[in-house]
């Protein structure tokens, strides 16, 4: 990953400015694009949430408290209105199936037309790079998004940013809708956002919920058909991402499934090391990598394990309830309604046990 040197801008020997910048040259109209950013080292990120939100943020000097780094992800180009995260600003798709030779031919002629012209001058009104002001946040990101919306290989097959601009979206409407200030003061003006946009964004995304959902949807379409996920490596970190967000979107039986299939993906490639073929150096590098991948699915098998108690618990309390209304009907009848309310097989069983026989009957003869 493509790291950026960041340099003090107003004052480099105080060490008390924030802000770091970093010059990226513009993958669409070549022109130098100023980053800002708050430097690494005035802040810590911790306790993630299940979909890695960082829940804590600790400011490592004092006076920043005001900032939210977050804020600074998204990068602008204010010649052509190109907007990207700045890690991927300059080199936005990288093993696609667009070319970058397309993807630059193509989004240069979409930042001309009148319709696209007019959402980017909206979303990039008055940029001040150095602000903290979420609604320029959300502004800049929806502008991200609209911009590669509007490429079809990017919908349909290279969808991984786009996963990544809409949880990052999500995040902001969590760091808002958490602080009464934030929420009092910005909720207001992200609505008026989405109003504006609807007009040429019919589906604009306009509240957490909606942009996690979507994220999932552009996260599961690119394991599909995108070729950027080459790796073993990159496979397995992409399903586990679908399976945390599986998980905060309430979506339990599925996150299971994901997770199994990235235990399988181990699995068959521990299968395939063959020993007396590879060389000793690339056997160790694969168990190596092997090790990693296996660190990353239990870490998120053990979250998963609290959201399964919760779920079964929940499960079982929804069956017991469909139990007191049918309490009548045969066990296998029972069994079917409970099955039909989608209620885990296993549990069925152990709501209605399979028959016992009963003791005085012909069992109890031959014991
Ligand atoms: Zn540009």
């Amino acid at each position: 990953m493509y790291k950026p040197s960041f340099n003090n801008i107003e004052n480099q020997s105080t060490k008390l400015n924030p802000f770091g910048k970093a010059t990226y040259k513009c993958p669409i109209c070549e022109n130098p694009t100023v980053h800002i950013s708050i430097k690494n080292s005035f802040y810590l990120e911790s306790d993630p949430d299940v979909d890695l939100y960082p829940r804590k943020l600790t400011w490592l000097k004092k006076g920043f408290e005001d900032y939210y780094p977050r804020n600074y992800y998204m990068c602008y180009c204010s010649m052509c209105s190109f907007t990207s995260g700045y890690h991927l600003f300059e080199e936005p798709i990288k093993d696609c199936t667009i070319t970058s030779y397309k993807f630059k031919k193509t989004m240069k002629n979409l930042l001309s037309e009148p319709r696209i012209k007019m959402v980017a001058g909206y979303l990039s009104d008055n940029f001040d790079g150095r602000s903290n002001d979420f609604s320029q946040a959300f502004k800049i990101h929806y502008l991200a998004l609209f911009e590669l919306l509007q490429i079809e290989e990017i919908v349909k097959n290279d969808s991984l940013n786009l996963g990544r601009y809409l949880l990052r979206l999500a995040w902001l409407f969590r760091d808002i809708a958490k602080n009464d200030i934030l929420k009092n003061n910005f909720l207001p003006k992200v609505k008026s956002i989405t109003q504006w946009l609807k007009k040429y964004w019919p589906d604009v995304p306009k509240d957490e919920d909606i942009c996690l959902k979507k994220a999932l949807e552009y996260y599961k379409n690119a394991l599909e058909h995108s070729t950027a996920i080459t790796t073993e490596h990159n496979l397995i970190m992409a399903i586990l991402l679908i399976a945390r967000l599986l998980m905060k979107n309430g979506q339990i039986p599925e996150a299971k499934w994901y997770i199994s299939q990235s235990r399988e993906i181990i699995s068959k490639l521990e299968k395939s090391i063959n020993i007396s073929k590879e060389s000793i150096e690339k056997t160790s590098e694969i168990l190596s990598d092997i090790k990693r991948m296996t660190m990353s699915v239990d870490d998120v098998r053990n979250i998963f394990e609290n959201y399964w108690a919760l779920y079964e618990k929940k499960q079982l309390e929804k069956g017991r309830n469909i139990l007191k209304i049918y309490k009548n009907k045969p066990p296998e009848k029972i069994r079917e309604i409970l099955l039909a309310n989608k209620i885990e097989h296993n549990l069925v069983y152990t709501l209605v046990p399979a028959q016992v026989h009963k003791k005085g009957g012909i069992f109890s003869f031959f014991s």
